[in-house]
């Protein structure tokens, strides 16, 4: 139960919306004017109390805010090191903490008066994140997605047309995540009067990661007070997996400030850092500093500024670079950055299912292979929260594959043959 009244922690950037060196906005100029408004937009809305109280009771009333702090008992006992505790963001709407942010943006954009959003995805789960706040406020949605993902990932397609948007398949460059991105920036360079882009993570030009840390710094805001209720003390270690870095922007924002709390982000290492095939921007050191996609901070690229594709088995952190404020943290040592490998995660995975009865996503997982990582070397005095940033039901095609699942390859082939005759 929470019993004082939640405040966002804003982490804020430098008046150019710098973190140390890394941030800032390198767009075109046609889009200068409209991300002016939308930084004097965002600054007035939260210099308004009346806005986060609206933000607050429209989480609650729709998407299960609070989520609840889990304590673990049976893994806690399994590693016999720390107290495990899990803060449960798979509880929220459509399954992740993408909630947060497509609903407190959307919020923004009603008080802007713009009556249309587009956004870019990967997987989809930011494609039916923003579909599904559309519909809940009556906005048109065009979601741009590269043409090989609508292929691949056709679960997420149907939920977002069935949720009234429409999909844009993208069939320049390499049909992925990329090209959805510069179609989108396209379209809004075109439709800014009444259309707003709904930027998924912390990433991209100035305000957008400082304004979506500042939406999911609820998930922090709750934990401390949540944590504090139970243990009466601040928790000791807190791990999030990092894609863009938007759920460990809002996890870690309440704790910035207290020293006594270490904050460890994980990214994917894929099929091992030595492999190439991960997405290890930071752990690792294989990341360099760049500009691209709008903003400045540590990429996966070549010589040449090229971007290098990237791999994990989590669609969610397979992205090439990191929020700007998480690069400046790692230079300065307030964020350990770990990594896991996919084999490490499934293992995780079924670790937890077994133990605790909970589906962690495969990007979560990765949070949790590094807390079981190092919580038996701790003593048990010690506490660490883990954020579990999503549900793993929507996972079930890639783990069922990993796992080699004999019933579910016959389930998939009756299904096949069935639309085959
Ligand atoms: C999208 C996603 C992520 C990665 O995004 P961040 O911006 O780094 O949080 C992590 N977990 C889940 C469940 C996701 O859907």
């Amino acid at each position: 139960m929470i019993t004082s009244p939640l405040k966002p922690y804003p982490w804020k950037a430098d008046r150019d919306g710098y973190y140390g060196e890394f941030g800032g906005s390198y767009t075109p100029e046609v889009l200068h004017s409209t991300l002016t408004q939308l930084r004097g937009a965002f600054d007035e809305a939260r210099n308004d109390p009346s806005f986060w109280k609206l933000y607050t009771d429209t989480l609650a009333t729709y998407s299960c805010r609070p989520t609840p702090l889990t304590y673990c008992a049976n893994l806690t006992r399994h590693f016999g090191g720390a107290k495990i505790y899990l803060k449960r963001e798979d509880l929220n709407q459509t399954g992740a903490h993408k909630a947060n942010n497509v609903m407190g943006q959307g919020l923004l954009v009603r008080r802007m008066g713009k009556t249309r959003v587009i956004a870019e995805t990967g997987a989809g789960q930011h494609g039916v994140a923003t579909a599904t706040m559309a519909a809940r406020f009556g906005l048109r949605c065009t979601i741009y997605m590269g043409a090989d993902d609508v292929a691949r990932q056709y679960p997420n397609v149907f939920w977002m047309r069935q949720l009234g948007a429409e999909v844009i398949p993208v069939t320049e460059g390499t049909r992925t995540l990329k090209d959805a991105m510069n179609s989108c920036m396209r379209d809004w360079a075109e439709t800014m009067t009444d259309t707003h882009y709904v930027v998924g993570t912390t990433c991209g030009p100035h305000p957008f990661p400082e304004m979506v840390t500042y939406f999911q710094s609820i998930i922090g805001s709750e934990l401390r007070q949540q944590f504090l209720d139970v243990e009466d003390r601040l928790p000791d270690r807190l791990y999030a997996c990092v894609g863009g870095g938007s759920n460990a922007s809002g996890m870690f924002s309440a704790f910035l400030e207290d020293e006594s709390v270490e904050l460890v982000g994980v990214e994917a290492g894929g099929q091992g850092i030595g492999s190439g095939r991960h997405a290890s921007r930071l752990a690792g050191g294989a990341g360099t500093t760049g500009v691209a996609q709008g903003y400045k901070t540590v990429f996966l690229q070549d010589d040449e500024g090229l971007m290098k594709d990237t791999y994990s088995v989590a669609a969610g952190l397979d992205y090439t670079g990191v929020g700007p404020m998480f690069a400046d943290l790692y230079t300065r040592g307030r964020v350990r950055f770990e990594s896991a490998t996919d084999q490490e995660v499934l293992e995780a995975l079924q670790l937890t299912i077994r133990t605790e009865g909970v589906i962690p996503a495969l990007e979560s997982a990765h949070a949790f292979v590094v807390a079981f990582r190092e919580a038996a070397s701790l003593s048990s005095e010690k506490s660490v929260v883990i954020n579990q940033s999503g549900r793993g039901d929507k996972d079930i095609f890639i783990i069922a594959e990993a796992l080699d699942d004999q019933g579910w390859r016959d389930y998939i082939c009756r299904q096949a043959r069935k639309y085959g005759e």
